[in-house]
């Protein structure tokens, strides 16, 4: 027997807007129409959207999801909270403590894009949002030293608690890269729970699923099936599957 996922689904984006191939090189967003449609897709087939608080301690239906959003582009307040809203959809956004209002510019084929300022987690927080940590700057936290760790780790959820009013209760560690450090100054920092990508284990490595510009209606409702983690292990160790995979279920093209 393969293993499935255990728990509420986390669905894991980053962006939301309309972006060329070369605005965005790593398909990280996803644009307002199709997050509308995988929204919508997934309360019209029972999914219950669920906050943080109850992910984290209440009992939730079988079919919950938490939407997660990364690094805190502004576009995503811009172009995803209007959408947000009309749903009734809440969802957790991990923000850069060290970068707000700053730039894109840990990725040198992205750097320019536009993230979060203090007014913009402000109008998150008003709107019911949890706006939660991916560290200081971005820097990957797995071999990091630990001066790299205290201000990702430790400075940066101070920052976000000064700027909330709110300790912040989950992290999502840069490039979903951790290792038994990491994990445990997270820990140590009084975080209740932290997000890897596909990589994870344990409370402190949560994995979650992607969902990013090449998802199609198929392979977005492929990706909420409970044994999607298991399947992408499997094709993961038989790389030659995945192309395979890739031409059966399709690859969107940017809308
Ligand atoms: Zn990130």
């Amino acid at each position: 027997m393969i293993a499935s996922r255990q728990g509420p689904l986390v669905l894991m984006y980053h962006g939301v807007g309309r972006r060329s191939g070369q605005e965005d090189p790593f398909n990280l967003f996803v644009s307002p129409d199709r997050l509308h449609g995988q929204l919508t897709a997934l309360l019209r087939r029972g999914w219950t959207p669920v906050t943080l608080e109850a992910y984290l301690h209440r009992t939730v239906p079988r079919r919950s999801v938490l939407l997660t959003f990364d690094d805190g582009y502004r576009a995503m307040v811009e172009e995803g909270l209007p959408i947000l809203r009309e749903l009734n959809v809440p969802a957790t956004v991990f923000v850069l403590s060290g970068l707000l209002g700053g730039r894109s510019r840990w990725m040198a084929q992205m750097p320019d894009e536009a993230l979060v300022d203090a007014e913009d987690v402000a109008t998150l927080v008003r709107a019911g949002l949890d706006v939660e940590c991916h560290g200081w700057d971005h820097s990957c936290l797995a071999a990091a030293d630990p001066t790299t760790l205290v201000r990702n780790v430790v400075d940066a959820a101070r920052a976000l608690r000064d700027l909330t009013g709110r300790r912040p209760r989950a992290f999502a560690y840069p490039y979903g890269e951790h290792d038994a450090t990491a994990r445990r100054a997270v820990a140590e920092a009084g975080f209740e729970i932290a997000f890897s990508t596909h990589r994870g284990g344990g409370r402190y490595a949560v994995p979650r699923v992607d969902v990013n510009s090449t998802d199609t209606d198929t392979t977005f409702r492929i990706k909420t099936l409970r044994s999607y983690p298991a399947m992408r292990r499997v094709t993961g160790r038989v790389p030659a599957l995945r192309p395979a995979l890739h031409s059966l279920i399709g690859r969107a093209a940017r809308n």
